[in-house]
């Protein structure tokens, strides 16, 4: 397994996350997708009754219970090499998809307290190497990661593949509620003022609004073998 950082960060539905897991796959590095512990933070949030049914949040417990460890988080990668994540002993990576955490989550991950905790969390998992997707990873995570990408896609193009994900999941989906969700989504993700979405001054741009997962596997090796000899194909 190569040693080496690979960050990818995108706007919601940009494609990241399959392509990440992708390149995961055939370099032999764990594949991990930082959204889903945001997504699990806001769902224990909900859960707990932290955060309220009209989105008000009690900033103050949910700090406590993340220091004190009690939404219990943690990431189990099956022998298929898909990537579980859980809260205690519960599998809740179909349930993070629902609207409910979508509407949720972009201001909880605004919360100073929920980065760095997020942040400690993924530093543990992925500082001996790792395919990590996310919004900051280039920028905050890993600032020194071995490779950065910057992946973008037209928005109606994006609510579509995550209206096909989340029927793929057995999940009620709506075009039109998610297209807003995208759009709000990527709105307050770039305009938090801590650690916000944006691209990191060395990353590659890659835009597959066009592109198959199939291309942009082709566009990656070539700069793979070129950087570090290495051949994902
Ligand atoms: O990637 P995904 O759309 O599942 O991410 C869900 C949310 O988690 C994003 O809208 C954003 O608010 C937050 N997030 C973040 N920083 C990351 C990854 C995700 O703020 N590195």
């Amino acid at each position: 397994m190569p040693n080496i950082i690979i960050a990818i960060d995108g706007s919601s539905s940009s494609g990241k996350g399959t392509f990440a897991k992708k390149i995961a796959s055939c370099l032999g590095l764990p594949h991990l997708d930082s959204g889903a512990v945001y997504r699990a933070v806001t769902l224990y949030g909900l859960r707990s009754g932290r955060i309220a049914w009209n989105g008000d949040i009690d900033f103050r417990a949910l700090q406590e219970d993340l220091l004190h460890e009690k939404a219990d988080i943690s990431f189990v990668v099956d022998r298929r090499g898909d990537s579980h994540i859980f809260l205690g002993d519960d599998d809740v990576s179909t349930e993070i998809r629902e609207m409910e955490v979508a509407r949720n989550v972009s201001a909880v991950s605004a919360l100073p307290f929920v980065r760095n905790y997020v942040d400690e969390l993924l530093h543990k998992l992925g500082s001996k190497g790792c395919v990590m997707d996310g919004r900051d990873i280039g920028t905050a995570v890993f600032p020194n990661a071995d490779l950065k990408i910057y992946m973008t896609a037209d928005p109606q193009i994006r609510a579509q593949r995550r209206v096909e994900q989340m029927r793929q999941s057995g999940l009620e989906a709506n075009f039109d509620e998610i297209l807003k969700n995208v759009q709000e989504r990527d709105y307050m993700d770039s305009h938090r003022s801590f650690h916000p979405f944006k691209m990191a001054d060395d990353a590659l741009v890659l835009d597959n609004s066009h592109m198959t997962v199939e291309q942009q596997m082709e566009w990656l090796d070539g700069i793979l073998q070129e950087r570090f000899g290495l051949k994902l194909l």
